[in-house]
């Protein structure tokens, strides 16, 4: 989940939509921007995988 927006001068930034953190900036290929996107470790997303597989462990201990 990003959000890319494009520049005056025609490059793009891409926000993950989980931390609102900026990924890249000023990229000036879509190929690119995939890429980048793919390396972001969000830590929001991180956080959100514990929290279930926590709430997955509580469930299997009964
Ligand atoms: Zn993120």
């Amino acid at each position: 989940m990003y959000a890319r927006t494009q520049n005056e001068n025609g490059t793009y930034n891409t926000r993950c939509l989980y931390c609102f953190m900026t990924v890249a900036f000023a990229v000036e290929a879509p190929e690119e921007l995939d890429r980048l996107e793919s390396r972001h470790l969000c830590p929001e997303k991180a956080l959100a995988q514990l929290v279930a597989a926590d709430h997955d462990q509580a469930t299997h201990a009964h």
